[in-house]
């Protein structure tokens, strides 16, 4: 079992805090202390107004929440929703904001699906998707007693529902990646030779720097910086020369 110290979750919960006597609230706040979480909308900095605005009623609430663990919760800098006149939904996006020092890690949990080139599929593609997921979501068991359990602390059916969400992860990625156009690999002419050695020297610059704490000044700021030109530097003179060198590449094949 993976040990995690910083927590963030996050969702719909349905359930609007101020609604005392709403059957979902007594649950989800004894959820949080169970796993010691804290609701951000409790916090000072808590900005968000509502979440949820009914399309047929006009009525509001605030039912989509993050949490964070406790070790976070004194962390928290911003907690706001977005007002974007593209967004369709009846949900506004909430967004948090950490005063924390972070690194991208790798996900353990691998359902990758980051070949698929989504930008190029046509209505077909996606219509094709849509009928390959409906389509094999029929085939998977649901696991209605997990479903139908009412108990808070159950931990019998832990196994089934992590099952059940293997199987629809699953068929999420199957279907795309039968129905989806993948991504182009196409290899700049020069690109190992002259950019490949500058960009790793310039990613493990920029590591080391996010490591020492993202310094302003001092050396290891310096060989970010010069590391990080010479990569962009390089770049920009691969994609400038790609006939000379893709014409290079040719003259050596033969
Ligand atoms: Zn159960």
């Amino acid at each position: 079992m993976m040990k995690f110290e910083h927590v963030v979750f996050g969702g719909d919960m349905n359930t609007d805090l101020d609604r005392s006597h709403s059957l979902h609230v007594g649950p989800l706040q004894d959820f949080c202390v169970r796993h010691s979480l804290k609701f951000c909308v409790m916090h000072p900095q808590n900005e968000v107004p509502y979440s949820y605005m009914s399309d047929w009623n006009g009525a509001h609430s605030t039912i989509d929440h993050m949490m964070v663990t406790d070790n976070m919760y004194e962390l928290i800098s911003k907690y706001v929703t977005k007002d974007d006149a593209d967004n369709f939904s009846d949900h506004n996006p909430v967004l948090l904001s950490l005063d924390m020092i972070t690194q991208l890690g790798r996900n353990p949990i691998s359902h990758d699906t980051s070949r698929l080139a989504w930008h190029r599929s046509s209505d077909h593609n996606i219509m094709m998707y849509q009928q390959e997921v409906k389509r094999r979501l029929c085939l998977v068991d649901v696991p209605v007693e997990a479903v139908e359990c009412n108990d808070f602390q159950c931990t019998q059916h832990a196994a089934a529902i992590s099952e059940y969400y293997n199987q629809v992860m699953n068929v999420i990625q199957t279907s795309a990646k039968e129905t989806i156009p993948m991504r182009k690999k196409k290899s700049k002419a020069g690109w190992n030779e002259h950019v490949e050695p500058l960009r790793e020297k310039s990613l493990f610059w920029n590591t080391m720097w996010v490591q020492c704490g993202r310094p302003r000044q001092g050396w290891v700021h310096r060989l970010r910086t010069i590391t990080k030109s010479r990569y962009k530097r390089a770049v920009r003179w691969v994609l400038r020369n790609q006939d000379k060198l893709a014409a290079e590449r040719a003259w050596q094949k033969n």
